[in-house]
């Protein structure tokens, strides 16, 4: 063979090679002109080699920010160093779609890409070379492992039956707000409450029924507080709430809102209606305080002193 025709032979056996790839090449001169576009880039592009090659990449990708690819690449031009794009900062440079059937739940292909350089005789840099990989498989188990998590930890902190915060996320939280409170002198007010002869709930309608009077309860009480304020489920039928920057006028407010809105719930079981009262504790917050548990004693107290002078109302401590 001579060598002109080694060298087509060897241009063809290239150009499949290239082509059987699952990766995407692409070669770019300085001013970011197409000069390579292998099968792959094709197949996801829907752009053949003749209608892009010679044309600036940004002409038929404008999801691709010029000015920072641009950026990224200096390295590349300058440095003759590698440039990676990984997929946890960018899903994706290029919009492809994604059709792998079980990575559905991800709309695009995500990638990690590769520029590096491609220097001439010369030893001067004039082109990079891009290699796009498609990690979506990866992308999608990871983001699936980090949602559980996120799902596991939530479901660590918060009580199954009102979907407030449990005891043991509430107490934590309460000693950050302590500790803030203390240093910063905020103006916070703690609050206890707890529903009044709740036994005989129970024990008139059932256990169940006792549940969803807890459900109600939780429920008010999410409708008043804010998005601030810290909300848990203290124990079978008693609610902890710290209402942040609120004095004592501002939680009396409160108070008297989640006191009534008990008061005029009713709460249907077995085709019976049931109603109930709360009583309630409220204590802000005490500079003499050495720790949150005397703070929330003193709410305790408050709520104990409610229940004493006859239940259904509010006593600031
Ligand atoms: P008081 O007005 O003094 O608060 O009277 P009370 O009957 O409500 O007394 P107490 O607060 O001591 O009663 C708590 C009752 O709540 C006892 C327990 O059987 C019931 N309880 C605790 N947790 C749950 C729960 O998750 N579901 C139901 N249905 N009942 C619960
Ligand atoms: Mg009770
Ligand atoms: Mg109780």
């Amino acid at each position: 063979m001579s060598d002109s025709m080694e060298d087509i032979n060897r241009q063809h056996w290239m150009h499949d090679l290239l082509g059987s790839l699952e990766v995407g090449i692409v070669v770019l001169d300085r001013n970011f002109k197409v000069e390579v576009w292998n099968q792959f880039m094709e197949n996801h592009s829907n752009l053949r080699p003749s209608q892009i090659v010679g044309q600036s990449l940004f002409t038929h990708f404008p999801e691709i920010d010029a000015e920072w690819l641009a950026l990224k690449s200096e390295p590349v031009f300058n440095l003759k160093t590698p440039v990676f794009l990984i997929w946890e900062q960018r899903p994706y440079l290029f919009k492809f779609d994604c059709n792998r059937p079980i990575t559905s739940e991800l709309d695009y292909m995500y990638q990690n890409v590769t520029l590096f350089p491609l220097s001439s005789l010369t030893g001067k840099v004039d082109r990079l070379c891009m290699l796009v990989y498609d990690v979506t498989v990866q992308a999608s188990s990871r983001l699936n492992i980090e949602g559980l998590n996120k799902q596991l930890t939530q479901m660590s902190r918060v009580d199954g039956l009102t979907r407030l915060f449990n005891r043991r996320y509430w107490q934590e939280r309460f000693g950050n707000i302590f500790k803030l409170a203390k240093r910063r002198g905020s103006v916070d007010t703690a609050m206890m409450l707890d529903i009044d002869h709740f036994k005989a709930v129970n024990d008139t309608y059932g256990h169940q029924c006792g549940d969803k009077v807890i459900q109600a309860l939780a429920a008010i009480i999410k409708d008043t507080v804010r998005e601030t304020d810290l909300a848990g489920r203290y124990g079978g039928e008693e609610f902890a709430i710290i209402l942040r920057d609120s004095n004592s006028d501002n939680a009396q407010e409160v108070a008297e809102r989640i006191r009534v809105a008990a008061e005029n719930m009713a709460v249907t079981h077995d085709g019976q209606t049931v109603r109930f009262t709360v009583s309630l504790g409220l204590a802000a917050f005490n500079m003499q305080d050495d720790n949150e548990m005397q703070w929330l004693e003193r709410a305790d107290q408050a709520l104990y002193k409610a229940k004493e002078n006859g239940r259904n109302q509010w006593v600031t401590g």
